[in-house]
């Protein structure tokens, strides 16, 4: 078996594949030989020839809304012929305080890095019991395992993430449907990543911070690629991890294991 035809004939649909991990994502599973359908809210032009040449179609999709998720994943699944992998990548942050949070904010970042994975994993699991099973991946964070003080509602958000993943391993295992997680740690070339530092009065010394949380991006003085997560999220949907669920496979450099040396 060559390694660049993992996933061939496979169909895919990968949320948020506009930017960062979800659009690093996309591109490895194309290339790969999966069929890609990378749904987002936001169209970035500069997309376009690149996913048209690796052969994947962008479609407009709010994954809080549910008529948007269940016509991405139909319209991968009447084309595509079959729906095997989902990737939730599509996800937002929130750095504040939980005495300032609006209801608002707390309602969008629910909405979306949870309410947006229960929508899309409802209609494809779905799909997934009328063929062969299939592959979830959603993208977790270092903030599902440990907790931060800085991002109270970011941090349920994705705790509650892996525990729903989880649940539909234990739930879809007899369907043959996988489904797993990931969870980065800090991961530059991502717009979640440049709108945090953004923020930042001194980006130098913010990044230094971030690299001394994680004992790995400090040793190798950087933080983790897109590239390197989505390594990890090819792997899972591939048949390499067949007998592989309910797993949260940490991408952040140590971050999540405790308190890291001096
Ligand atoms: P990113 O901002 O580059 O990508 C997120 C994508 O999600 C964007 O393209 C955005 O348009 C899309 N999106 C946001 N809300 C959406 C909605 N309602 N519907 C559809 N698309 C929507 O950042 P990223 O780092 O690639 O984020 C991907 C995932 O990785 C997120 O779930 C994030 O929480 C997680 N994560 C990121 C980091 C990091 O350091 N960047 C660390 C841990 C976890």
């Amino acid at each position: 078996m060559t390694t660049e035809l993992l996933l061939r004939d496979r169909v895919a649909v990968v949320t948020g594949g506009a930017s960062g991990i979800g659009r690093a994502t996309a591109l490895l599973l194309a290339r790969h030989g999966a069929r890609v359908y990378a749904g987002d809210y936001d169209r970035i032009a500069a997309n376009a020839p690149i996913f048209s040449e690796a052969g994947i179609v962008e479609m407009e999709c709010d994954v809080r809304r549910e008529d948007h998720v269940e016509t991405l994943i139909n319209r991968a699944a009447a084309t595509g012929g079959r729906l095997d992998i989902l990737v939730n990548s599509a996800g937002v942050g929130l750095v504040k305080q939980i005495t300032d949070v609006t209801e608002a904010e707390w309602d969008a970042c629910l909405d979306t890095n949870l309410k947006g994975v229960f929508l899309a994993s409802k209609h494809a699991i779905r799909r997934m019991k009328q063929g062969a099973g299939g592959s979830i991946v959603n993208i977790a964070s270092n903030a599902g395992l440990l907790p931060r003080a800085h991002d109270p509602v970011y941090s349920t958000s994705k705790g509650a993430l892996v525990a729903f993943t989880k649940s539909l391993a234990l739930c879809h295992a007899r369907d043959r449907i996988r489904v797993n997680c990931v969870c980065p740690g800090p991961v530059e070339a991502t717009r979640m990543m440049d709108a945090d530092l953004d923020k930042s009065p001194d980006r130098a010394a913010a990044v230094q911070n971030l690299l001394a949380a994680s004992p790995l991006a400090r040793a190798h003085a950087r933080m983790i690629t897109p590239d390197e997560v989505a390594a990890a999220v090819l792997y899972l949907v591939s048949d390499a991890a067949l007998m592989v669920t309910g797993t949260a496979i940490a991408i952040d450099g140590g971050k999540s294991l405790g308190v890291p040396p001096r």
